[in-house]
């Protein structure tokens, strides 16, 4: 089953081979400070549409995207690697839900619960 999400202006639109199953909150300098909650997938199973900006930092291996128009980060990319990983932010897939409040939140998509992983150390 595919899935697809879009950024809060839909200029930037994802569109995913299927819905994922863990998130990935990562407490890195940068990710710790926009709150990020990430669904990783191989480059081929994902599909960008739309114009997205980069921001770079530190040994510049990963560009973060974001909407110019509307600020959503929507995804990362490897900038070293072909054939190599990319992760959406997982807020903005269709059918993201968070249940719970502060630390005792779950995470699901269209009613189908994800795993929450936590990140740690990633990076400056
Ligand atoms: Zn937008």
């Amino acid at each position: 089953m595919g899935a697809r999400g879009s950024c809060h202006c839909h200029s930037v639109r994802l569109l995913l081979t299927a819905l994922p199953e863990r998130v990935v909150a990562c407490d890195c300098s940068l990710c710790s400070r926009r709150g990020m909650l990430w669904a990783h997938y191989a480059d081929s199973e994902v599909a960008v549409e739309g114009f997205t900006e980069g921001y770079e930092w530190g040994d510049e291996t990963i560009s973060f995207r974001h909407c110019p128009k509307c600020g959503c980060t929507t995804h990362w990319e490897s900038r070293v690697r072909t054939g190599g990983s990319v992760a959406v932010n997982a807020r903005l897939i269709d059918g993201f839900a968070e249940a719970g409040g502060a630390s005792t939140s779950t995470y699901s998509f269209q009613g189908r619960p994800a795993e929450l992983h936590f990140l740690r150390g990633a990076n400056g």
